[in-house]
C-alpha cells in the first residue's frame, strides 16, 4: 500500500485565472479514510476525477507511491472508484458481479477467492448472492458496487463519489457503518466526496474542506470542529453551524458589530483591532453573565431542531440552541451572553475565502 501524493494540482475548464480547483499540496496516506467536504460546486468531483484519472488537471503533479501518474489513465492507477448511481452487471448475480474484477487479473488465486467471502461477509451480502442484479434495490446494487471495489486486494485507493445520493434516508447510516467496517477489515485509502458535513465527520480519519475551489483546511474531524481556521469552515461545520460575527470598526480594544450598535470591549489582546468572532450556538447562554458579551434582543425564529430549539437573532445573525422545554417564543425579548472563553477569533488581515 502506498501514499497517493499531489503537488501544487489544480484544474481550470475555461482559463487559469477561473480556477474550478486551485493549486495545492496534499499527500492522502496509506490506509487512512479522507472526505472531501464541501459545497455544490466547490471544486470535489474535479478533484476525485483528476485522482481517478478521468481529467487532466492544468497544472501540478499526482504520484501514486514514487510513480508519476499525471498523464497516466485511469486503467494504470489502480485505482477503485464507487459512483452516485450502483455500478453492476444486471445480467449476472450478486456472486458473479463480486468475482467479475477479480477473474482476469488473478483467476488462479485462492486468496483473492478468499477475500470475496470476507467481502460478503462484511458487507452482509449472504443472502442475495444468487439473486440476479437487475432484481435487487437501489441500496442493494450500491453495497454490491462497493463489494466490486473491495474485492480487488490490489487497489491503491477507492473514491466513493457521493455514494449515499441515492439511498434511502432509512439506509444511509446502514451503508456507512458497512463502509466502515469494511475499511477496518481491508485497510485501504478511501476518499469520500460529500457535502454532507455530519457524513464527513462520522466517516472520516481526516476532513479536507474546500470552497470555491480552494483548499480550506484539514484536519481530523475534532481538529475541523473545534480548531477551524476559517470562517467559512466555522460555518459550513456543525448543526447549526458557528455564529460569525461581523465587526468592522475597532477603537483600541473595542469592537463595533457591523450589523448592531453594540460595542464591546475584548480583554483578549491577542485579538488585535481586527478580527471577526466566531461562536458555536450551544455555547450562547441565556442570562446576563458577567463572563461574557451580553445582547438583549428579540427572537425572530424559533425552530424545533434535533439538538434542541434553535433560536435566531437576525439582528446580530445569532442562533443559540436551547433545551425542548425553554418556555421562548417568536417575538420574546431575552439576554443571551457570549462566554468570552468559547469566542474563537479570526484574524480580519487573513484573506478568508467567502468574505
Ligand atoms: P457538486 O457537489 O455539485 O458535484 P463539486 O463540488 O463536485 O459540485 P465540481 O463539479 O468539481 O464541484 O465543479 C467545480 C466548478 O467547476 C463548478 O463551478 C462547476 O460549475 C465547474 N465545472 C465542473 N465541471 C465542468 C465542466 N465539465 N466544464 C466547465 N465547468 C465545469
Amino acid at each position: 500500500m502506498v501514499d497517493i501524493r499531489v503537488e501544487g494540482i489544480g484544474h481550470s475548464y475555461s482559463n487559469d485565472s477561473d480556477w474550478a480547483l486551485r493549486p495545492f499540496h496534499f499527500t492522502f496516506k496509506s490506509g487512512v479514510k479522507y472526505a472531501l467536504l464541501g459545497p455544490s460546486g466547490c471544486g470535489k468531483t474535479t478533484l476525485l476525477n483528476i485522482l481517478s484519472g478521468l481529467l487532466s488537471p492544468s497544472t501540478g503533479k499526482i504520484f501514486i507511491g514514487d510513480a508519476d501518474v499525471t498523464h497516466k489513465n485511469c486503467r494504470h492507477r489502480n485505482i477503485a472508484q464507487v459512483f452516485q448511481f450502483p455500478v453492476v452487471y444486471e445480467s449476472m448475480t450478486v456472486k458473479q458481479n463480486l468475482i467479475f474484477p477479480i477473474r482476469r487479473t488473478f483467476r488462479k488465486l485462492a486468496r483473492d477467492r478468499q477475500r470475496v467471502d470476507e467481502v460478503i461477509k462484511v458487507l452482509e451480502l449472504e443472502p442475495f448472492l444468487n439473486l440476479q442484479s437487475k432484481s435487487l434495490s437501489g441500496f442493494q446494487k450500491q453495497l454490491v458496487s462497493l463489494g466490486r471495489a473491495l474485492v480487488r486486494s490490489d487497489v491503491n485507493g477507492i473514491l466513493l463519489d457521493e455514494p449515499l445520493t441515492m439511498v434511502d434516508p432509512q439506509r444511509k447510516q446502514d451503508v456507512r457503518r458497512k463502509i466502515v467496517a469494511s475499511q477496518e477489515k481491508f485497510p485501504q485509502t478511501m476518499i469520500l466526496v460529500t457535502h454532507d458535513q455530519k457524513e464527513a465527520m462520522s466517516f472520516a480519519d481526516e476532513v479536507i474542506v474546500l470552497n470555491q475551489g480552494v483548499v480550506l483546511q484539514s484536519g481530523s474531524p475534532h481538529e475541523i470542529y473545534n480548531s477551524p481556521q476559517d470562517p467559512f469552515v466555522a460555518q459550513f461545520v456543525g448543526s447549526p453551524g458557528m455564529n460569525i460575527l461581523n465587526g468592522d470598526i475597532e477603537q483600541g480594544n473595542k469592537v463595533l458589530l457591523s450589523d448592531s450598535k453594540d460595542i464591546w470591549s475584548l480583554s483578549n489582546s491577542k485579538a488585535g483591532s481586527d478580527c471577526y468572532l466566531g461562536i458555536r450556538p450551544h455555547h450562547i447562554k441565556l442570562g446576563h453573565h458577567p463572563d461574557g458579551f451580553t445582547i438583549r434582543n428579540r427572537v425572530d425564529d424559533v425552530e424545533l431542531g434535533s439538538h434542541g430549539k434553535a433560536i435566531r437573532i437576525a439582528s446580530h445573525g445569532i442562533q443559540l440552541l436551547v433545551p425542548y422545554d425553554e418556555p421562548i417564543n417568536q417575538g420574546d425579548s431575552i439576554d443571551v451572553t457570549l462566554p468570552f472563553e468559547k469566542i474563537t477569533i479570526f484574524s480580519k488581515k487573513v484573506q478568508y475565502s467567502n468574505l
